[in-house]
Formats: structure tokens, C-alpha cells, sequence
């Protein structure tokens, strides 16, 4: 059979308990390929029935089965097993993560999977290596501290790239022995069903992880209110973030929040302009500008502004190639839905009428079908626009001009948003000076979007809290306890 033919030939089941369910009301979605408009494949949709159902069994599976228990190097070794079948099986995870989200096949090959086998690795490895401390009492005691499992975990998660943005949850959480419930957001549940069947495949216990595929309000809204969930990993919007909180308060879950961004990237004259020109571009195409870290707002010391410009169009050009994902000469796929589309839309009209001066794309390539953007570049954009204040999530760059150090760190830093930040300069004192000062979870210093499993990522503001990556990530998955003997 073919692979394409593989991925579309039967409906998707919910993954609970560690067999494929059928949803009591029989009720069905179709998931869309972007690029196409057509359907993929049937999705099972989920009630809150069925949430509970997976709560139960992720309850059982961390009260009664072997994860939570089993000796944490052999959890390691079969969170190392399901990396090798995700490495065996890397082929169709990349293909059905590029018919779901409209990514660029040589991008999800060579990016999207091997990051998720890397964050497989990298957190089996830490499995049998976080622990607690003994502490400094006298002879009459000893006394310890030692790290359990947070219990049910529920990890709801976006559309914009679903593996890996579930995998840097889904493998720090298995390897600290909590159990899991996932649902996936409802544009893309493909990958979340394939990584399902290749933990079966890998031995990994029953119940251990479960996936739901369904509403937010829903699905979503039942997992973060159930009290036998400990704790929800979320990544998402703000607003969805704050309703989440909200929700979960009633039952005091832990809570880990990973939300929207409006990052901003500078460029000072005194930088490599070449080089910052190459990352500004890719910080506002890579992946349709879909990416919670875009840098979508630049700004460029105004006496290098034409310079850069010329420099920054001509990197968008022949480095960003809008075209059908399937073909490895693209690197800008689809929007990923008719609806998201209208919306960016919205955002260049209101730039234009806000008066921003477009001067690249704004437009739709000349494809029959799929929800393609040419990527655009507004000038002349002021920090108050809503061009510069609103996250877009398109290909669409804001580019605003500043005069000197206190302003720019002044405007970078007045936004509600606090996730990514970049600077582009040759003078380490003023980077460092600026790394300091600006008030973001990651900043990135002549380069943009470095992304690694080691280095901490998350957001200051109200783009959210807890980090993921590293080994910060383990305490958001595991409870301190200490143990006491009164000798
Ligand atoms: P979203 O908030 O609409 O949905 C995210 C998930 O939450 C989906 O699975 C959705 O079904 C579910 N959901 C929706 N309402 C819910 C509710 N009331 N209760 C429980 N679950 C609910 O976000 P999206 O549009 O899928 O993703 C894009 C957003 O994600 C952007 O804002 C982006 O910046 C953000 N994001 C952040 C990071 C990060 O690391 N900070 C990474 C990627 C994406």
C-alpha cells in the first residue's frame, strides 16, 4: 500500500486504555488538508463521556499498573523503545504531519520528527537521573526529599505543530512516571493517533497514555474540571489559557501554560546585517508565520532602515517559496484553515487602513486550491497599531523604526507578551545589556528561533508560566515529598 493510501485508509478511533474506541454518539469529523481543501481521513469526536473514560483509565493505570512504580530506568528504556519506532516509522509521522497542517514535507521530515526523537532521547535519558536531595540534619534524623509523579496529567495541545509541540510534553511527563490523557487540537489530531499506535507498538503499559480527539469546549473543558486530573499542560492562546486557569482552579490543579507571543527582534546598525536579514525572514515565514516565537515585530535602527530593507525583501524572496508542501522546493505551505486565512486577511486590511505601508505581498499566490499567503512586510509601523500589538500568526511582519537603545528596549518591552525576543549587534556589552533588560522567557543573540532540548523555553507576562525543555521541565511533572525518620 502506499504511504499516502496508509494514512487515509481508515477512520481514527479514540485511543483509550490501550485499544481503539469507538465514541458512543457515533459521531465523526473530517480533518482537512489545507493545501488541498479536501478531506484526509475521519476522526472520531470525542464527548465528555469519553474524557472520563480516559480519565479513569489513566487514573487506573497510575493507582494500580507498573509506570508509576516500575524502576525509572526501565521506564527510560521504553521511552527509548518508542523513539526507535518513531525513528523506524519517521516516514509517515513527517507525511501525516504535513497533510494535517500544510508544513512542508522536507521540513517535517528533517525538523518536526527528528526533534521529537531527540526530545524522546534526551527525556528517557532523564528518566533514572532527577531525584531528590538528603538533608543537612544531625544524627538523630535523616531526612530526604525525594521526586514522585504528579499523577493524571492532561495535555491539550495547538495546531501549529502539533508532534513536536505534544512531544516536549508527552516525553518529559512519561519519563517522571505520570500517566497521561491528550487531546490534540482539532485541525491536526493525525500525529497525536500515529504516535498512539507506535506506543503500542513500543510495549508502552495500557492506560498509560490515552488520546481524546474532540472540542475544546467540550473534550478539553471536561479534562481541565475532572477531579481525578492533577495537572494540565497547556499550549495554546492566551484567552484559551485564562479559561483553562479559570477552570482548573476549582480543583487546585497544577498548571502549566505555554500561550501566545508578539516577540521582538532588533537589529542595531552595528550588526551583521546579512545574517539578521537572513533570521528576520525566517522569523516571520518559517512554518506561515504560525509559531508562537515569530519575531513579528522588527525593529531596525533607522540609520541602517534602507539598507536592512533591501537585504530583508531579498532573503523573503529567494529564501521563502510559497507552494504545495509536498514539493521540496517549498518552503512556505498553506494557512492552516480557511477561517485562520480570513483572519490574517483582516490584519492587512486594518494595517492598511491603520496607515502602515505595505510594501511586500498582502496578497494570495495564484494556487487554485489551499489557503496560501504570499508572505508580507508592512513599514512605517508604529508599536500602538494593532499590527504590532495583536498576534497575527501569519506570514505578516510589522517593521518599526527606532532611534536609540532606551527607546527600542522601552517599545520591545510594551506588550502583555513576554515569550521570545531577539538582538542583532557586534557590541557584546550592549547585547548584554539588552538580553537583561528585555522581559522575555528566551532571548536569542545574533541568531534567531535556537531551539534545543537542553534550553529552557516559555514565556514572562501573559505568555504564561512553567518551562519546557531542560531539565527545568521535570518539577512541572513530578511533586516533592519529604520523608522524615526520627531515629
Ligand atoms: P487554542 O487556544 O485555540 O487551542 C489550543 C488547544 O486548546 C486545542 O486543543 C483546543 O481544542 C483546546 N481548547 C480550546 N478551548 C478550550 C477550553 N475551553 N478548555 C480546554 N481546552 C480548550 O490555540 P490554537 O489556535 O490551537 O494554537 C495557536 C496558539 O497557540 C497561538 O496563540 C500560539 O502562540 C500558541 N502557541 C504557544 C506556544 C508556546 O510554546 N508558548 C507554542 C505553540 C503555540
Amino acid at each position: 500500500m502506499e504511504l499516502a493510501d496508509k494514512v487515509t485508509s481508515k477512520p481514527r478511533e479514540l485511543f483509550i486504555d490501550g485499544q481503539w474506541v469507538k465514541p458512543a454518539a457515533n459521531k465523526y469529523f473530517t480533518t482537512i488538508n489545507p493545501a488541498t481543501e479536501e478531506g484526509i481521513v475521519e476522526v472520531a469526536q470525542a464527548a465528555e463521556q469519553e474524557a472520563d473514560l480516559a480519565v479513569a483509565a489513566a487514573r487506573r493505570a497510575f493507582d494500580k499498573g507498573p509506570w508509576a512504580r516500575m524502576k525509572p530506568t526501565e521506564r527510560g528504556k521504553i521511552i527509548f523503545r518508542i523513539a526507535a519506532v518513531v525513528e523506524q516509522q519517521l516516514e509517515e509521522l513527517a507525511l501525516v504531519e504535513s497533510l494535517d497542517t500544510g508544513k512542508p514535507l522536507s521540513f517535517t521530515r528533517t525538523r518536526d520528527v527528528p526533534f521529537a526523537i531527540d526530545l524522546l532521547r534526551y527525556y528517557a535519558g532523564w528518566a533514572n537521573k532527577f531525584y531528590g536531595t538528603t538533608l543537612p540534619t544531625d544524627e538523630s534524623a535523616l531526612a530526604c526529599t525525594v521526586r514522585e509523579p504528579v499523577g493524571v496529567v492532561a495535555i491539550i495541545t495547538p495546531w501549529n505543530s502539533p508532534l513536536i509541540l505534544s512531544l516536549m510534553k508527552i516525553a518529559p511527563a512519561l519519563a517522571m512516571g505520570n500517566t497521561l490523557i491528550h487531546k490534540p487540537a482539532s485541525w491536526t489530531p493525525l500525529s497525536a493517533l500515529k504516535f498512539a499506535e507506535i506506543c503500542q507498538v513500543a510495549g508502552l503499559p495500557e492506560g498509560v497514555y490515552n488520546v481524546v480527539t474532540g472540542p475544546g469546549n467540550t473534550v478539553g473543558t471536561r479534562l481541565t474540571t475532572h477531579p481525578d486530573v492533577n495537572k494540565v499542560s497547556f499550549t495554546g492562546e492566551t484567552v484559551t489559557g485564562k479559561v483553562i486557569m479559570e477552570k482548573a482552579a476549582g480543583t487546585l490543579k497544577r498548571l502549566s501554560l505555554e500561550l501566545g507571543g508578539k516577540s521582538p527582534h532588533i537589529v542595531f546598525a552595528d550588526g551583521d546585517l546579512e545574517a539578521a536579514a537572513t533570521f528576520a525572514a525566517k522569523g516571520f515565514c518559517l512554518n506561515q508565520g504560525q509559531i508562537c516565537w515569530a519575531g513579528s515585530r522588527l525593529f531596525v535602527e533607522d540609520k541602517v532602515h534602507d539598507q536592512f530593507l533591501e537585504k530583508l525583501l531579498r532573503h523573503v524572496r529567494e529564501d521563502w517559496k510559497v507552494g504545495d508542501p509536498m514539493d521540496p522546493k517549498t518552503s512556505v505551505g498553506p494557512l492552516i484553515s480557511k477561517s485562520h486565512l480570513q483572519e490574517v486577511l483582516g490584519y492587512i486590511d486594518q494595517g492598511k487602513k491603520e496607515g502602515a505601508k505595505l510594501i511586500l505581498g498582502g496578497d494570495r499566490p495564484p494556487m487554485k486550491k489551499g489557503y496560501y499567503l504570499n508572505p508580507t512586510v508592512f513599514d512605517e509601523v508604529e508599536n500602538s497599531m494593532k499590527l504590532a500589538r495583536e498576534e497575527i500568526f501569519g506570514p505578516v511582519l510589522a517593521v518599526i523604526s527606532f532611534k536609540e537603545f532606551g527607546e527600542v528596549i522601552e517599545k520591545a518591552n510594551d506588550t502583555f507578551y513576554g515569550l521570545a525576543s531577539g538582538i542583532w549587534t557586534r557590541d557584546m556589552k550592549k547585547a548584554y545589556q539588552a538580553a537583561r533588560r528585555l522581559k522575555a522567557g528566551s532571548v536569542w543573540v545574533n541568531c534567531y528561533g535556537a531551539l534545543d532540548v537542553m534550553a529552557p523555553f516559555g514565556g514572562f507576562k501573559q505568555s504564561g508560566f512553567g518551562r519546557e525543555f531542560g531539565q527545568e521541565v521535570l518539577s512541572l511533572y513530578t511533586e516533592t515529598k519529604t520523608v522524615w525518620f526520627q531515629m
